[in-house]
């Protein structure tokens, strides 16, 4: 009989996932880690190897599932843009039918559902910084709608399921987040400039380095995740996860070259489609509902996750870093290394 708390984490082999499994494990709960693979391994989870109250499926949520648990995590879905944009009706089949499937899921057993959302589904905004009753500027048909569109698309079918059905639904709004972890070739600027000024390579602003993000570190990040799932039931957010200190992506470049001590040059490159120009959350509602605030400032987040790259690369000088998998290479667990995707290391 388990008398723990039995958690589903989707996705949990990711960036995001394994450092929540992490910290669900260090709380007591029994953890059932779901992923097929494409973006994540196993090797994320090496820290937790053996643990008696983790369960590691190998599964496609875009399957119907069938266990007993009490929470859901539902994190699965590919997340950086060369990732989900590679086979974007799978993103789009991941984001609609994952959702409806571990919405039933949560149906069937009386489980919490927490969703997570992205600031993407605010797109290239027109109010800055965004709260959570901004509606978004989204393009439907671009290359990054299979992703912004599939977000957007399950967070109405967990209001609807909570409409229809009274499901327990949490959503949460995760504005950029980095960390170690990350996959070293998902394209996503930190890993991306960290990896480039570790191996001497120039780092390549896309545009004119003047767009913003706002970076979180993925701890802090966490614990806004698991805060969300404890709250009462008539709480749902949407509710914005983010570090509101906002960056151009020039000024990162330059922070990641100061703080590696690298020789590395910035060169310029073409700015990608529908890229948004500028992201800030408006966090006072996680403040107010959650008494959360991110403390972990963007220096001591890069130190670190510089420490974990050149570990990673230290350990894997001479061997390819793996690329992204087919989904079918995926299914069978093998790996492939796309042309297209030979990039960044
Ligand atoms: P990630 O790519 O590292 O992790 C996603 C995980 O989901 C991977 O392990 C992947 O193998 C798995 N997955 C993908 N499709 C699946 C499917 N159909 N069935 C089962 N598993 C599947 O990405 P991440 O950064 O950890 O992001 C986790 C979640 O957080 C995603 O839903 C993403 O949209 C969201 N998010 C992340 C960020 C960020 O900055 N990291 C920002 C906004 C939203
Ligand atoms: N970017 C960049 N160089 C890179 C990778 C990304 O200038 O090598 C830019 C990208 O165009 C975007 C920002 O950095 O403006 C953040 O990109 P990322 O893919 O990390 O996140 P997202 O665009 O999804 O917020």
């Amino acid at each position: 009989m388990h008398l723990e708390k039995r958690i589903l984490v989707t996705g949990g082999a990711g960036f995001l996932g394994s450092h929540l499994c992490e910290r669900l494990l260090s709380e007591g709960a029994h953890v059932i880690c779901v992923d097929n693979f494409f973006t994540g391994a196993r090797s994320n989870l090496d820290s937790l190897s053996g643990h008696p109250r983790l369960e590691i499926i190998r599964h496609d949520i875009c399957q119907p599932l069938f266990l007993e648990i009490d929470e859901i995590y539902n994190l699965a879905c590919p997340a950086s843009p060369i990732h989900y944009q590679r086979d974007p009706v799978q993103t789009t089949k991941t984001n609609v039918l994952g959702a409806i499937n571990m919405l039933g899921l949560a149906k069937r057993t009386g489980a919490k559902i927490l969703q997570a959302s992205t600031s993407e589904v605010y797109g290239d905004p027109h109010v800055h910084p965004q709260p959570e009753g901004y509606w978004g500027h989204v393009n439907p048909i671009g290359p990054r709608s299979c992703y912004d569109e599939g977000k957007r698309c399950a967070e109405t079918l967990f209001f609807d399921y909570r409409r229809q059905h009274n499901l327990q639904v949490k959503i949460a709004r995760i504005f950029n987040t980095y960390g170690p972890r990350m996959h070293p070739n998902d394209g996503r600027v930190v890993s991306n400039f960290i990896i480039q000024a570790l191996t001497g390579r120039d780092l390549t602003i896309f545009g004119e380095g003047q767009q913003t993000r706002s970076f979180c570190y993925v701890d802090d990040l966490v614990d806004g995740f698991v805060r969300l799932m404890g709250t009462p039931p008539e709480f749902t957010g949407p509710l914005n996860l983010g570090n509101p200190v906002e960056s151009t992506i020039r000024e990162i470049a330059e922070k990641i070259i100061a703080l590696t001590g690298s020789s590395s040059k910035i060169i310029f490159m073409p700015l990608p489609t529908d890229d948004p120009r500028q992201r800030r959350p408006d966090i006072s509602m996680a403040t107010e509902v959650l008494g959360w605030r991110p403390s972990v400032d963007l220096e001591t987040g890069l130190v670190r996750t510089i420490a974990y790259f050149d570990a990673l690369l230290a350990r894997q000088r001479g061997q390819e870093i793996p690329t992204l998998p087919t989904h079918a290479a995926s299914r069978r667990g093998k790996l492939r290394t796309p042309r297209d995707l030979k990039r960044a290391v």
